[in-house]
């Protein structure tokens, strides 16, 4: 299909696993359209389609014809308004809600003790019209819905039940049919409630954006929302406002406090030079920031627009469940039609009907699944969908990098080794000069020896990055390269070299025209949380963990060492994405942990791909399937934490409800439980079920 355009529509009224396929189902079907996901959190629906093929028209009578709405004029940017006027509608729908329990409750119990004999025959004395009546109005949303789908051909949960109070109906047990409409609707409220549970974790996230921004314009400062900000413009934050975009701070001084996208509280210092990121609060003095990103374009909106979309992501386990749910009720429908023939009990058989259906068993991994990641979110952990979570929880084998993983990627240059009669201010020139231009921790290293020494730095004439390697540059006409010991022409040693590796340091080969004009040697700091959570993570079972590295071989032995781990040195960005793929293929799961652009390839093959400090580094977040928002390596073993105890939540979910309808569905079949006792049966489990899986919105609390 020729010139597909991506469409964002939002969709209200979706409180439902099913709702979600309903949607997508509606929107396959149009012409023209290529794909659809549908995000029960976000409410929205985003097509791929071909613009000359469809229309808005098209899109909106789609969703509503499957019992749906498009809102109007969609407007995302603004926040709900609180103030609204308060409807007719606002006092009579908790007034009808509560006396409906009321009835609902008082019938039930009316019922099982007519059914125990503990009184008689008192609905058996309402007219049969009245009853009627009552399960009509009680049950006319749940009938419309399983009218509107069977006019679709579709069999939904609620299809099955809405029978078995049909059968109770028809031979004149009323009540047990508004019993049965009673816990259908009972069911809808629970589900409704866990959908919007989830909904908020990710709302909550949402409602920590800022809305203005005070923007210097012709000398004076005007207070504009921020989707007006221009790039390049000047923002004034004062104490206690939100910094309103992602910036550099050209004056003032701050502590701010960037919970909202590393999940850490505790303040932080800036000044000029400092990077900023929206949705950080300024707390004690003022700021002028120069924008560099606004709205989605910021760390903040790209955290919460991929939280949003995390639910495109299924877990495995998820589409089990869907497929399970699409078999599960032709089967139940069969039981129920052997029951009915084999024992001409019209009452067993809406029992059958009536117990079968946990309709939240669908809802519930999804539930658990959105649950974490918005509890992740909050605290510094992107998880970009249910699968990664799926995965990290089977994860056998841990890959990390060295540099800016490991170590704090603030390396230091603490020796300078000028060889071939190199004055050693010369060599720092040469070398600060060709990295210049280089985003690498070591080039910062480098640029940071040479301020110290008040050297000046060189214009390159060319610049050109190696990935893993190092930089070449071209400098008064001289080729100059610096970086590891791969960019020298020949094998070259030195006896300096060997004693500052056994040091652990790594080496910086400074290379003019070929020839070695001298080393540099830099050594970077462990990071001080590292030792314990590899340890952490050794405890959860994880015992293949691997150190891979672009520095020597020496530096590495010596860390991964000092770390219990084994190492591989020396390699490209490549050779890593080959050791994942090793890995793989021989059957294992493959966890890595990264920064920076070299290592995104490797995290986009590892099966879960752990970006560390991921505000910042645009690439490795793109690549990586979760990210660290601080560099903060607790996180790890948290996440690894977090994804068992999700599964752990889903797989409970699945055996329980499994185990209880076969209970049910036998007891009900034989005539013992009653379509009454049945209709109150089948939403236990819902309710334990979505009450289980919303538990993960709780945080866990870190292990000490
Ligand atoms: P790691 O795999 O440990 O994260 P990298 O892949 O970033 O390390 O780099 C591997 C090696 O390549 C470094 O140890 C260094 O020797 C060299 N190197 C890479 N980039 C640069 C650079 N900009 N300047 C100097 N050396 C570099
Ligand atoms: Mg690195």
């Amino acid at each position: 299909m020729a010139n597909l355009q991506t469409l964002e529509i939002p969709v209200k009224g979706m409180d439902c696993a099913e709702c979600v396929l309903h949607v997508e189902h509606a929107l396959a079907g149009l012409p023209g359209v290529d794909s659809v996901q549908v995000y029960l959190t976000s409410e929205k629906a985003v097509l791929k389609a071909d613009p000359a093929q469809i229309t808005l028209p098209a899109i909106r009578k789609a969703v509503e014809g499957a019992g749906y709405s498009v809102p109007d004029a969609p407007d995302l940017s603004q926040p709900p308004k609180g103030n609204a006027v308060a409807t007719l509608a606002d006092f009579t729908r908790p007034v009808l809600t509560l006396f409906g329990v009321v009835f609902g409750a008082v019938l039930f119990i009316v019922v099982a003790g007519e059914w125990l004999g503990l009184f008689e025959q008192i609905t058996e004395r309402v007219p049969w019209y009245v009853g009627l009546a009552i399960v009509l109005a009680g049950g006319y949303p749940v009938f419309l819905n399983v009218i509107r789908a069977t006019l679709k051909r579709q069999v939904i949960s609620h299809t099955l039940m809405s029978i078995g109070a049909l059968a109770a109906l028809v031979v004149g047990q009323w009540a047990t049919a508004a019993v049965v409409v009673f816990f259908m609707r009972v069911g809808n409220y629970a589900e409704r409630f866990t959908t919007e549970r989830a909904r908020r974790a990710v709302k909550d996230l949402t409602a920590m954006a800022p809305q203005t921004a005070r923007v210097e314009r012709e000398g004076t400062e005007i207070e504009v929302p921020v989707a007006e900000v221009r790039l390049g413009e000047t923002v004034v934050v004062r104490p206690g406002e939100k910094v309103p975009v992602d910036g550099e701070v050209l004056s003032g001084q701050a502590t701010i406090d960037q919970a909202a996208i590393t999940g850490e509280s505790m303040p932080v210092e800036v000044a000029a030079g400092s990077r900023v990121y929206a949705a950080s609060l300024a707390q004690l003095g003022s700021l002028r920031v120069r924008t560099k990103a606004t709205g989605r374009d910021t760390t903040f909106g790209r955290v919460i627009q991929m939280v949003e979309e995390a639910e495109a992501h299924r877990a495995d386990v998820q589409r089990v469940a869907d497929k399970f749910s699409a078999y599960y009720l032709p089967v139940v429908a069969g039981i129920a039609a052997l029951t009915f023939l084999l024992r001409r009990d019209p009452l067993a058989t809406a029992a059958v009907l009536v117990v079968a259906c946990s309709c939240s068993f669908a809802l519930a991994t999804p539930i658990a699944m959105l649950a974490s990641i918005g509890a992740g979110a909050k605290r510094g952990l992107l998880i970009k969908g249910g699968k990664y979570l799926e995965t990290l929880a089977r994860a056998d084998v841990l890959l990390v990098d060295k540099t800016g993983t490991l170590t704090l990627g603030q390396p230091e240059i603490k020796d300078v080794v000028p060889l071939d009669g190199v004055a050693k201010e010369d060599l720092l020139t040469l070398a600060a000069s060709a990295e210049r231009y280089s985003e690498h921790p070591l080039a910062e290293a480098v640029r940071e020896a040479a301020r110290q020494q008040g050297i000046r730095l060189l214009q390159p004439e060319s610049f050109e990055a190696i990935p893993g390697q190092g930089v070449s540059a071209k400098l008064d006409g001289n080729t100059i390269q610096v970086g590891s010991r791969r960019m020298l022409p020949e094998r070259v040693t030195h006896p300096a070299a060997e004693t500052l590796e056994a040091q652990g340091k790594t080496l910086l080969w400074v290379i003019r025209d070929g020839k070695v004009a001298g080393i540099l040697a830099a050594a970077d700091t462990i990071r001080p949380e590292v030792p314990q959570a590899l340890a952490e993570v050794r405890k959860l079972g994880i015992h293949q963990i691997e150190l891979l590295t672009g520095d020597n071989e020496r530096t590495a032995a010596e860390l991964a060492g000092r770390l219990g781990v084994s190492y591989r040195a020396n390699l490209l960005p490549e050779q890593k994405i080959a050791i994942v793929k090793e890995y793989q293929a021989q059957g294992h799961a493959v966890v890595m942990v990264g920064d920076g652009v070299n290592d995104a390839p490797a995290l986009a093959q590892a099966d879960v791909g752990i970006a560390m400090g991921a505000a910042g580094s645009d690439v490795a977040v793109e690549a990586a399937h979760l990210a660290l928002m601080r560099e903060d390596w607790r996180l790890v073993p948290e996440a690894f934490r977090i994804a068992r105890r999700t599964m752990r939540v889903v797989k409970t979910n699945i055996a329980f409800t499994a185990v209880y309808n076969l209970i049910g569905l036998s007891l009900a079949a034989v005539g013992i439980l009653p379509p009454i006792l049945a209709a109150a049966a089948q939403s236990l489990p819902d309710i334990g079920i979505l009450a289980n899986s919303s538990r993960l919105l709780k945080p866990l609390v870190s292990a000490k």
